[in-house]
């Protein structure tokens, strides 16, 4: 039996195993049609009522105002690295980018391809988040775009960037549903699924309607926000099983309290970690400033600042013959990483807090 085992994955990741339960329930025969759900059709009745009821649900969950669509878009977190600028930047030609971290980087990089990039920050290696005065917005930029978690580096906005009215692009990848957000101060949010939202397959984007229509010649229509809304991400054959899969995390998300609840979990949880790795004087050290602290992503070194390869390793090893998988960091940045996903509850982030403790004694 592996229910002792404990999944800190940075993605894909644990996902809850009452809701495990449930898909192994009905894989075989979907509401008593004696076939699966991976098994019908994306015009059947079943599946329109999925997409249908996973899209109210979530905008129930965030409060999300009528004046936005929720759009189901494969291609995962990467495809909206293309998707964004493909559907955005062709008002004015130019976006801005707030280079924090890796994962913006590359979303920058990869924006090069259809406009004008401007980096308005760069603090990838530093682990901050400069001071918004420093930043150089340009008032003609189609979107400002930025990474809210950087999940390789740990790195969480602690407020929502201000943009003097240039439509906000937030990749929400990694800390979606883990707190509320207010959804009209951003023109877009986007999350790839395989994190906090079940399996890899697709991400969720939310759009403000104003900013639909205004897709490139040569964008994908697979990737077309305005096409996608249109036919409410049925357009070509979706990837079911993820907004399936979607469909039921959102629906114990709700059970289990909303984003309220996630919220005040998320912060209990990253707080027993920090909290004790702040007393442990550079055994542990994490990555990113305190102000900017994630509390999905713990990043860290062992050791020193720049990590002994050796303990981290020894680290790794003890903690899986203590049932505890997923803590290597990210292979650009090394290190452990513990991820604390809506699904990880507190008593394993006490059980590996323990486990830290334990470590430490001995090998310090
Ligand atoms: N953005 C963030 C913040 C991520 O953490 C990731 C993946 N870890 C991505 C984008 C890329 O997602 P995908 O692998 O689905 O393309």
């Amino acid at each position: 039996e592996y229910h002792n085992i404990i999944n800190f994955g940075a993605g894909p990741a644990k996902i809850p195993r009452e809701v495990l339960e449930e898909i192994k329930g009905e894989l075989l025969s979907f509401n008593n049609t004696g076939m699966s759900i991976t098994e019908l059709s994306h015009r059947s009745k079943e599946y329109m009522e999925i997409n249908q009821q996973t899209q109210e649900l979530l905008r129930q969950l965030l409060n999300i105002p009528a004046n936005y669509s929720v759009l189901f878009v494969a291609g995962g977190g990467q495809g909206q690295f293309a998707a964004i600028p493909l559907n955005l930047i062709g008002r004015t030609g130019t976006a801005d980018y707030l280079v924090t971290g890796i994962w913006s980087r590359i979303a920058a990089e990869e924006a090069k391809n259809h406009g004008n990039i401007n980096i308005a920050v760069d603090s990838q290696d530093e682990h901050s988040i400069p001071d918004p005065k420093t930043w150089k917005l340009n008032s003609n930029a189609s979107y400002v775009y930025y990474c809210d978690n950087d999940t390789i580096q740990g790195v969480e906005f602690p407020f929502t960037p201000e943009t003097n009215g240039v439509p906000l692009v937030a990749d929400m990848s990694s800390n979606f549903l883990t707190k509320r957000i207010d959804v009209s101060k951003f023109g877009v949010i986007f999350a790839a699924s395989q994190k906090n939202l079940g399996t890899a397959g697709i991400a969720v984007v939310i759009i403000r309607n104003d900013l639909l229509g205004e897709a490139q010649k040569h964008c994908p229509n697979v990737l077309n926000y305005t096409l996608l809304s249109k036919y409410t991400s049925i357009y070509n054959t979706p990837p079911i099983f993820s907004v399936y899969i979607l469909g039921k995390i959102l629906q114990w998300v709700k059970k289990e309290g909303g984003l309220d609840r996630m919220e005040s979990l998320s912060r209990h949880k990253s707080q027993l970690i920090y909290e004790y790795i702040d007393q442990t004087e550079g055994f542990y050290n994490i990555f990113a400033n305190k102000p900017v602290r994630s509390k999905i992503n713990i990043c860290i070194r062992i050791g020193n600042s720049t990590g002994d390869a050796d303990l981290e390793e020894k680290f790794i090893q003890e903690a899986e013959l203590h049932n505890m998988y997923q803590l290597r960091g990210h292979h650009l940045v090394k290190g452990i990483r513990i991820s604390l996903f809506n699904s990880i509850t507190i008593k394993e982030v006490k059980t590996l807090l323990k486990f830290m403790i334990e470590f430490e004694a001995k090998h310090r």
